[in-house]
């Protein structure tokens, strides 16, 4: 098969890549490198036995004629092209919104002209200021106000869903929604926010990790080869079509725990600093207190179920982190 992967640099559109190049697939990637990085993919670009398979496009998906191209030659679309991280939302409010929302319509619009299957990534911040769990794909949505830009990814996400599900029921477009929770491992930077390869790297380091808010705050975590299983699966089920689906671990932690399972696992001598969100983010924040899916839909639908629990994902994260000097 070919398939086409928009944000294929990235983390998870890294290790998706790989997985296909593995299976014995074609894989066209496009990225802008904005968040995504070349090193993602040196080792696999490098490999013989994917050399003639492997296609590398380091552009924007506004680039229309590109697009139009790589849609055109693929059987399958992964959108995953998207701004992401907390950070990087509230350091470009305007960008974000732009890549999130015309980024999608026109990813929508051209597997429609070429009725190419499209599985979009959507994210758990749709959800909102909930505090029950677990989360399912029919809950309603609870969001602060326009005022906060945090909840501008929430919304740019949502309104994501809604073009895809438009698109499905007007113009029988097939296409899949992933909301992903918080997805981790080997090649996740630090950089946007992401607490796991902030907290490893600063234990590796022995300087105190930086626990925002007072850390009671939950999520789950779920390996990132966990992910793409899931979203290969999803790919290949017809029943998934038109359809809503949560992608995420259950093993629930507060990040103050979090925090400390790091410290004892990395054998680090850090300290714990907690930083008030104010000063970490800006004035009145708001974070989600607690995250965690409900999986029993994508588990009825393709027998998902997270295979690698934390301790295993926070081992193969530090010896990652260790390996390339932090
Ligand atoms: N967090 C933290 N310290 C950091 C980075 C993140 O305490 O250095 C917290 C963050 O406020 C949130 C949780 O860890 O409550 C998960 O953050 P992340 O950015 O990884 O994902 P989110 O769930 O916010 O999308």
């Amino acid at each position: 098969m070919r398939i086409l992967i928009t944000g294929g640099a990235g983390f998870i559109g890294s290790h998706l890549a790989q997985a296909y190049l593995e299976r014995g697939d074609e894989v066209y990637i496009i990225d802008d490198l904005s968040t995504g990085s070349l090193d993602n993919i040196k080792a696999f670009q490098e490999d013989e036995r994917f050399r003639d398979r492997f296609f590398v496009n380091t552009d924007t998906i506004f680039n229309h004629d590109l697009m139009l191209e790589l849609t055109g030659i693929s059987d399958v679309v992964f959108h995953l092209a998207a701004a992401v991280g907390v950070r990087y939302i509230l350091e470009n409010p305007l960008e974000s919104i732009k890549i999130n929302i015309q980024g999608t319509e026109k990813v929508l619009e051209l597997c429609a002209k070429f009725k190419k299957k499209v599985l979009i990534a959507s994210s758990s911040e749709v959800y909102g200021k909930h505090l029950h769990a677990p989360l399912i794909e029919t809950d309603n949505l609870i969001y602060g106000p326009s005022s906060k830009s945090r909840w501008s990814y929430a919304a740019s996400k949502l309104m994501d869903e809604f073009t895809a599900l438009a698109y499905y029921r007007t113009k029988g477009l097939k296409v899949i929604i992933t909301r992903l929770f918080n997805t981790v491992g080997p090649r996740q930077t630090g950089a946007y926010g992401m607490v796991i390869p902030r907290f490893v790297t600063q234990a590796l380091k022995n300087e105190p990790l930086t626990i925002y808010g007072d850390g009671t705050q939950t999520r789950t975590f779920t390996y990132v080869r966990d992910v793409v299983k899931a979203l290969m699966s999803l790919m290949e089920n017809e029943d998934a079509v038109g359809e809503v689906f949560n992608i995420g671990g259950t093993e629930e932690i507060s990040i103050l725990e979090l925090a400390k399972k790091i410290i004892e696992k990395t054998g680090s001598a850090s300290a714990l600093d907690l930083i008030p969100y104010s000063e970490a983010f800006e004035k009145d924040f708001e974070d989600m207190q607690r995250r965690v899916p409900g999986i029993e839909k994508i588990k009825k639908t393709v027998g998902f179920e997270p295979e690698t629990d934390l301790d295993t994902i926070l081992k193969l994260v530090a010896e990652y982190m260790r390996n390339r000097n932090f």
